[in-house]
């Protein structure tokens, strides 16, 4: 009989949108989420982790399949051909289970692969099908009722009632056509936490919980606002600051208003945050080892800083600098802050190495187990960042988009933006801002930077064969591969 001390425990949290410099272990002034950082100082505080993709589509097909973005047949879907890291564990007999409500992490788009459990709060065939069908709801009693539930769904203090509708599987493919958001914070919590509470270990286990909160449209409860701001945010104040000011910067932003913006961020992380330290809490008192916990964000979001809110389309730091946690509860690793380039392809070489499972020839991460033991990795000294976009937006049809892509080294950036034909060179620790360009007056730099840029685009066809050859070399028809 296996006991619960024997199996391993990998849990990933993601929280999307959340950026570095808004958490006090990257020098925020506030302190918007204490539990979290109270419970990650007992492990590895990442200092520069960085993201493959500056918006959930391309940086989570990197989170999942370790490879970057544009290589083995691109990201948005997910192809057969890019073997995701729970399909391996799935493989050598870890239990998955995945919770998340984001449309571009569904089924739909090939994310449910590998997982045993997968629960999808928003599903992006009924979304796709509402926007092609406005007039869906010709009958006006019907269209009443959806409006005040989509409103009341919106509002956190419906959250006790709308879990538990929620929880009615019947029920919640209802409520998602409705409920923009899907999960709250409160309702992946509590699911992880009923799923691990009747889950008897006798398999490794994943677990993979995304949280949307902090994702547009922020609307906190009022007591975690309250936190930081005296202001009360009226609904109509509310509306004008998310549906015109955030979606029409240039024409209606000020400084008073992205104060408000950030205040209803922020308020969303604290929210957040309440609902995780019963997570932490459970997992503290449940397992005394074995069980380690990933915390990290897809991208961040953009302030203005760039002329812009909102994420996707740019590839700037206020969209590719990730937070990124890791503690082994029942292992004290000196709390330590980890100063070396990473990144997100490097999250499923990890945990595969935890559950010793051989990493595959071609993940394109490494494993951080080294740099939590204060060893080296052995890698290229660089990290590239990519996506498409089109009129300063992102998009998913690759042939329609231009590429946004970025090449970081030590202390230099450097974009490349088709759609502008610009490109641009920053010195990070003169210029961390990203302000001013310095391509003329550094060639060489420059000349350095484009050779890789050119190398790694000439490389998007020769992948996509490659990865068709390895696949059939060991035997398995990805096109049909199901777990
Ligand atoms: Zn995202």
């Amino acid at each position: 009989m296996t006991t619960i001390s024997n199996q391993k425990i990998v849990i990933l949290i993601t929280i999307d949108c959340l950026r570095t410099d808004h958490l006090k272990s990257y020098g925020y002034s506030r302190n918007i989420a204490p539990n979290q950082e109270s419970f990650v100082k007992k492990g590895v505080t990442f200092l520069n982790a960085i993201a493959n993709g500056p918006e959930t589509a391309s940086s989570f097909s990197s989170i999942f399949s370790s490879v970057l973005p544009y290589l083995n047949g691109g990201f948005s879907p997910l192809p057969n051909q890019k073997l995701t890291f729970p399909q391996i564990l799935n493989e050598n007999n870890v239990y998955c289970y995945g919770i998340h409500s984001n449309p571009n992490l569904g089924k739909f788009f090939n994310y449910h692969r590998g997982f045993n459990d997968f629960i999808e709060g928003i599903n992006f065939n009924v979304q796709l099908g509402l926007e092609k069908n406005k007039h869906h709801l010709r009958n006006f009693r019907s269209r009443i009722f959806n409006e005040i539930l989509s409103k009341l769904f919106n509002l956190k203090f419906f959250d006790k009632i709308s879990n538990k509708l929620m929880n009615l599987d019947f029920l919640r493919n209802k409520i998602i056509q409705i409920n923009r958001m899907g999960f709250t914070a409160s309702f992946v919590v509590k699911k992880v936490i009923n799923f691990l509470k009747n889950y008897n270990l006798s398999r490794p286990l994943f677990i993979w919980a995304h949280f949307m909160d902090v994702h547009w449209p922020y609307k906190p409860p009022s007591k975690n606002l309250f936190k930081f701001t005296n202001k009360y945010f009226s609904s109509q104040e509310k509306e004008f600051l998310l549906n015109k000011v955030f979606w029409n910067p240039k024409d209606y932003i000020n400084t008073e208003r992205l104060i408000d913006l950030i205040d209803l961020y922020d308020g969303e992380m604290n929210y957040t945050d309440d609902n995780l330290v019963k997570l932490f809490k459970f997992l503290e008192k449940r397992f005394k080892k074995n069980c380690f916990v990933i915390i990290t964000s897809d991208h961040g979001e953009g302030f203005y800083e760039h002329q812009f809110l909102n994420h996707g389309g740019y590839v700037y730091d206020e969209l590719l600098k990730v937070p990124l946690f890791i503690v082994e509860i029942g292992r004290n690793y000196a709390p330590k802050k980890v100063k070396e380039l990473v990144q997100l392809i490097d999250i499923g070489p990890t945990i595969l190495d935890y559950f010793n499972i051989d990493i595959p020839d071609f993940f394109q991460g490494k494993s951080l187990f080294p740099l939590m033991e204060d060893k080296s990795l052995i890698r290229k000294k660089y990290v590239i960042s990519e996506s498409y976009r089109k009129n300063g937006r992102f998009i998913r049809e690759i042939e329609k988009g231009f590429k946004i892509f970025s090449i970081r080294k030590q202390n230099w950036k450097y974009i490349f933006n088709e759609e502008e034909k610009k490109e641009y060179l920053f010195d990070l620790t003169e210029d961390p801002d990203e302000k001013v360009n310095l391509i003329e007056k550094n060639p060489g730099i420059f000349k350095e930077f484009r050779e890789i840029k050119n190398k790694h685009f000439q490389e998007i066809t020769k992948s996509d064969e490659m990865s068709k050859i390895t696949h059939a070399i060991k035997g398995i028809d990805y096109k049909t591969f199901k777990i």
